[in-house]
């Protein structure tokens, strides 16, 4: 129409590995190639775990682990991301409650899923009391995370879905905080635990003194609106001492744990509850 677009064999390429992608995962439930990791976080005063954040991963048979960047954008524009966040959820929760079953996990740590866009309907209070009920976990030990843009697209009626799922007695957090455009009045309205600040905010510490700002903000803004606030994405000792000075205490990173399989997660949630008051990681 009125335009000429550029084509190379390129262009054909990656057309054809994307709808191959698409076909494969379109299977991936019903061949069983889907699992979950957790990543702990830890609370640096007292060195315990106290969250797990479920990670979802992709093995095709015969193949390598496929990186959620690149399978949960098709799974979002296909519409399989549905089927797949609830199996998520039904997973984690069920693993969880056999955990707490087991003394493994004490109701002092969270257990969070991350949430698609495509997930935020009235359909999905009605999923989570059913999977809980199921399962037998609690709702406040489950933490829901959504991104700043899912809330703020559709400020009125995600403010709706939010305050059914708080009063199912789940937590909400807002993970990635500080890439998005919050509204900061909405934010103070909204029934929001918790805020999760950006991985790329941390690795600006050391790096880059407006990063380093935002997070002293976002921290002292948790503060006074009296919510829990994470950090993702700890790699180095230095950027865990700028955390802990500006009174950000709760960490998830590489520095600690890499995202871990469930038979890894046990063997950790097992060490931290055979010696409690031990130091397991040796990190002060
Ligand atoms: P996210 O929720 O922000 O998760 C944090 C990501 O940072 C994870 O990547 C984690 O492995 C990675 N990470 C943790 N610590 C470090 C660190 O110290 N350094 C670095 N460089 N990275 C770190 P992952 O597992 O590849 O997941 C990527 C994104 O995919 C997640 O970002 C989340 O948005 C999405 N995702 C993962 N699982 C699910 C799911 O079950 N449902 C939905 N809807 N999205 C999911
Ligand atoms: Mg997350
Ligand atoms: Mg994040």
């Amino acid at each position: 129409r009125n335009n000429y677009q550029f084509f190379t064999p390129g262009m054909q390429q990656k057309v054809i590995e994307r709808l191959t992608l698409e076909n494969k995962l379109r299977h991936a439930m019903e061949l069983d190639e889907l699992l979950v990791y957790f990543q702990p976080q830890y609370d640096i005063r007292t060195m315990e775990i106290v969250g797990l954040e479920a990670l979802l991963r992709w093995q095709p048979q015969g193949g390598e682990l496929v990186s959620p960047a690149k399978f949960i954008p098709i799974a979002e524009e296909t519409g399989l991301i549905c089927t797949m966040g609830e199996w998520v959820l039904e997973t984690v929760c069920s693993q969880a409650a056999k955990w707490v079953k087991e003394g493994l996990l004490n109701d002092t740590i969270m257990v969070a899923v991350n949430l698609s866009v495509r997930q935020l309907n009235q359909d999905l209070v009605e999923i989570i009391t059913r999977i809980l009920d199921q399962s037998g976990f609690a709702a406040k030990q489950l933490e829901l995370e959504l991104t700043e843009s899912m809330v703020m697209d559709d400020l009125k009626s995600t403010s709706v879905l939010l305050d059914l799922l708080h009063k199912l007695g789940v937590h909400i957090s807002i993970d990635d905080f500080g890439t998005g455009y919050s509204s900061l009045s909405s934010l103070k309205h909204l029934p929001i635990d918790v805020l999760k600040i950006d991985q790329s905010f941390v690795a600006d510490i050391g790096q880059d003194t407006h990063g380093e700002a935002i997070i002293r903000a976002v921290a002292a803004m948790a503060k006074s609106l009296n919510l829990r606030i994470i950090a993702e994405g700890i790699e180095t000792e230095q950027q865990l001492a700028f955390l802990r000075k500006n009174g950000c205490y709760c960490i998830q990173g590489y520095y600690f744990s890499k995202p871990l399989t469930i038979a890894e997660t046990e063997a950790l949630l097992r060490k931290q509850n055979k010696q409690p008051k031990d130091n397991h990681l040796g990190i002060r």
